[in-house]
Parts: structure tokens; C-alpha cells; sequence
């Protein structure tokens, strides 16, 4: 029995899934920030590329991933999807589990498979400068990659408080060739405000973003970039579905359960959105998506419009929110630690085909240690949410069924968090309602 799953590089995809024009319902469209007003694409132009704007609203059901984009992808796909058998034996699982391993990326996650296009595409709108915002570090190190692969410069504000946790980042990022600051820095007006009000202030993610959109904002060689949450970003990530189709198709197998973590949605969306069409056509495959109980936008979260980051400079975008203004506790998946959910994977949820559940940092740290101990592989305290909800599924599923899920990367950068976990330092939040009702009261209104 093959128990590693490996597509030939020429079975690699040569287009995107695009989900929209498949939804059942249409997605309510991004408004602006300030006049609340549907947006229209050339206000996204001095921040965005214009092929990805065009992507963000595509109608086109496949979208042709560019030559140089296969080129780089093929440094690290096809990614093998592997069967867990020594998990599945350990866990007395009457089912059959299988994980699509990201981790194997340059940078370490699933973030290079968007970061690349995105660089791809500005370059050949002859922007020389990418400026982004990182949490926990994933995105700045992908974006540094791809921006190292085509020779563009690359600039990022990392929250500093997981600058000062994470010095690794940093050095990989620099390694890339990529600058980085912590965020709050003095190099751009909403950092020295910030620094001029709490010169100690340990920054947030809404605050990097604002530094980040205010650098691309005021340099005419500089665009901004995103890691997760949009349309296109979601397009770029289908790679990884469409590839684990064929693999489950090449072995028979059928999936039953498609699992992954969310933060913002994107490894999830890239998983689950490929098989889409299968299950609107009434075939039963469950997609689970797993978020932390410290930060539970799908499970706990509104479905409305709201700002994607604290300083509202982004489009409103109509989504599951726990409100931009929500601070989540220092849970050690820094990349599930965003207060809204993809308006994609959002419109999914409302139409009843996405089983979110919500899980406590310890049991995924537990979780994380029983695939290390039995798969070997150290996985992100992001993906250990993942295997807690794979675990959790298999568990409770019919015998006989297939659950796959999304390794989404792996947790050698963050080994600090694992010593905190053995120390029997970490702590499961809980969050009261209250938290959520008052962010969601700054939440704007908007009519229709
Ligand atoms: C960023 C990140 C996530 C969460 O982001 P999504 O957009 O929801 O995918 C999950 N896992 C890893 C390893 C990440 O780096």
C-alpha cells in the first residue's frame, strides 16, 4: 500500500479554481472605508497590482497560473499527501487519514503559493518595492522568498511583540535579502503617532497593516501585498485541492471529511474550494474548518460589513467578524489571530456547507505532540489546530471513512511555543460574550 501519495510534476495544475462564479449565492461586494459606498476597482489601484484586482473579481471558472509562476512552484510541488498511519493506530481510528503537507514550501507554509504570483504580477507592472505586514512571521518570510526569486525588494512590519518572540524571522527574512521592522517603527506616520502616544507600545496586526498600506500608499515604486483573507489570495491556494483531487483519485479514495485551520481562510479555501462544484452536485464530502476558542470568528463571530484592520484603511468586506477592533489573547497560533474570516469561506458558512468547530491551545498542543510522536514532523501551533479537528473527526466519523486535512506548515520557528506547552505554561482562554458584543458594537453600519 503507498502510504505517500506522489503526483508527477507534469500532473502539476496549470490553472486556479476560481470558487465565485460557482457560489450559490454572490458575494456582497467590498465598499469604501470612508463613504461606505460600493467600490469601484480603480480605488484599489494605487495599493494593488491590477491583474490581482482583476483576479479578486474574476468570473472566469479557471484562471492560467503564468509559466515563471509554475517555474518557482515546481522548486517544491507537487506536495505529497501521505496516509497517518501510525497516527490513525494510535488514536484507534476505525477510518482512513491522510494530510496534504505544505510544510515542505522554501518558507516553511502554505503562504508561498500566493506570495509568488503576487510578486510575479507586480513585478510585471514594474513595481520594484513590496511593503506587507506580519504576525507571527509566515507571510514576511513566503513574500521575502518569492520577492528573493524575482529580484524585487521587499519591506515588512512585524508586530513587535512577535519581533521580540521570534528573532529566527528576522534573520530569515534578512537572509531572503528582505528589510524588516517591528511595528510600531518611526518610519511612517501611524507608527510614530503610535510611538509619540506609548513609546513601549508591543504594536498589533491592524497597526503593522496601516504602516505597511501607508508605505506602499506614499511611494510610487511600492505596492502592498496580503497574505490571506481576499479573493485572489484564495484563487492561489487552490493549487494545493486541485492537486490533493487528483492524489485521492490516483489511490481511489473519495474524500468524506476535507479539514483545515482558519485565520484568515486561505489554507482552508485552497483545500476545500476544488471540490466545491463535487459537493454542490450533491456529493457528501464535509468541510470542517477549525479556528481557535481564543479567537472564533466563524463559530462566535457576526456575518456583516467591517474593516479588515484596526486603523480602517481597508475596503469593508462583508464577513464573519468578531469586530476589527478586537484584541484576541496571546494565543500561540499567531496566524489564527484575525478578527474576521474570508468573505468567500464567510458566504460558504451562511450557505450551511462549512462545519467550523473551535478549539482550546492545549488540547492542540496535545494534539500537535501526538503527530510528532507518531508522524514525526513538528507542525505550526497553527496546523496543530488542524490535527486536533482531524483527530476529533475521525474519531467520531462512520468507520470506513477517508478524512483528509491540510498541514499547513511546519513549527521549527516556533519551538518556544512548544517549551511553553511542556512547561505547562500556556493557558486556555476562554472568552466572554461581552468581549465580542463590545467590538462588535464599533462595527460600522452599513444600508443594504
Ligand atoms: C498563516 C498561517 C495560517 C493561517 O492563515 P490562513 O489564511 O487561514 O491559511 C495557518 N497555518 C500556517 C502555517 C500559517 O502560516
Amino acid at each position: 500500500m503507498e502510504t505517500r501519495i506522489n503526483l508527477p510534476q507534469s500532473e502539476m495544475p496549470k490553472a486556479w479554481y476560481n470558487a465565485l462564479p460557482d457560489l450559490p449565492t454572490p458575494l456582497a461586494p467590498p465598499r469604501d472605508p470612508e463613504t461606505k459606498e460600493i467600490l469601484t476597482p480603480d480605488k484599489l489601484e494605487p495599493i494593488f497590482a491590477r491583474e490581482l484586482i482583476k483576479q479578486e473579481m474574476s468570473s472566469e471558472p479557471l484562471i492560467e497560473i503564468p509559466e515563471p509562476v509554475q517555474d518557482i512552484y515546481r522548486l517544491f510541488r507537487p506536495t505529497p499527501l501521505v496516509r497517518a498511519l501510525k497516527l490513525e493506530k494510535a488514536i484507534g481510528a476505525k477510518c482512513r487519514i491522510y494530510y496534504k503537507n505544505e510544510s515542505v514550501s522554501p518558507a516553511g507554509s502554505h503562504k508561498t503559493n500566493t506570495s509568488v504570483p503576487q510578486v510575479y504580477y507586480n513585478k510585471l507592472e514594474g513595481v520594484r518595492r513590496l511593503s506587507t505586514e506580519t504576525g507571527a512571521g509566515q507571510w514576511g518570510t513566503a513574500l521575502s522568498f518569492a520577492c528573493s526569486m524575482f529580484d524585487m525588494k521587499c519591506t515588512v512590519y512585524m508586530v513587535k511583540v512577535s519581533y521580540e518572540q521570534k528573532p529566527y524571522r528576522k534573520i530569515l527574512i534578512n537572509s531572503y535579502g528582505g528589510e524588516i521592522f517591528p511595528s510600531p517603527s518611526d518610519r511612517t506616520n501611524s507608527g510614530r503617532a503610535m510611538l509619540a502616544k506609548d513609546p513601549d507600545c508591543k504594536g498589533s496586526l491592524g497597526l503593522a497593516i496601516s504602516e505597511a498600506v501607508e508605505d506602499a500608499a506614499t511611494h510610487d515604486d511600492t505596492r502592498y501585498t496580503l497574505g490571506s483573507v481576499l479573493n485572489h489570495v484564495l484563487l492561489h491556494q487552490t493549487v494545493v485541492g486541485l492537486e490533493t483531487e487528483k492524489q485521492l483519485a490516483m489511490i481511489g479514495e473519495k474524500p468524506d471529511y476535507l479539514v483545515g485551520c482558519v485565520g484568515g481562510g486561505s489554507n482552508f479555501g485552497g483545500l476545500v474550494l476544488p471540490f466545491l462544484p463535487r459537493k454542490l452536485k450533491g456529493e457528501d464530502i464535509t468541510f470542517v474548518a477549525a479556528e481557535p476558542r481564543a479567537c472564533p470568528s466563524l463559530t462566535r463571530g457576526s456575518f456583516r460589513y467591517d474593516y479588515g484592520d484596526m486603523a480602517r484603511l481597508t475596503p469593508l468586506m462583508k464577513m464573519h467578524t468578531l469586530g476589527h477592533a478586537f484584541m484576541p489573547a496571546p494565543i500561540h497560533a499567531g496566524g489564527l489571530r484575525y478578527h474576521g474570516e474570508a468573505p468567500i469561506i464567510s458566504n460558504l458558512m451562511e450557505e450551511g456547507l462549512v462545519d467550523a468547530r473551535a478549539y482550546y491551545q492545549n488540547d492542540c498542543f496535545e494534539a500537535a505532540l501526538l503527530f510528532l510522536k507518531t508522524e514525526g514532523f513538528l507542525p505550526a501551533p497553527e496546523t496543530s489546530h488542524a490535527i486536533a479537528s482531524a483527530i476529533d473527526v475521525a474519531r467520531n466519523a462512520k468507520p470506513g471513512s477517508c478524512v483528509v486535512f491540510l498541514y499547513s506548515g511546519h513549527g521549527m520557528l516556533d519551538l518556544a511555543s512548544y517549551d511553553a506547552y511542556l512547561r505547562g505554561n500556556l493557558e486556555n482562554y476562554e472568552l466572554p460574550q461581552e468581549c465580542i458584543d463590545q467590538a462588535l458594537m464599533m462595527c460600522p453600519t452599513v444600508e443594504g
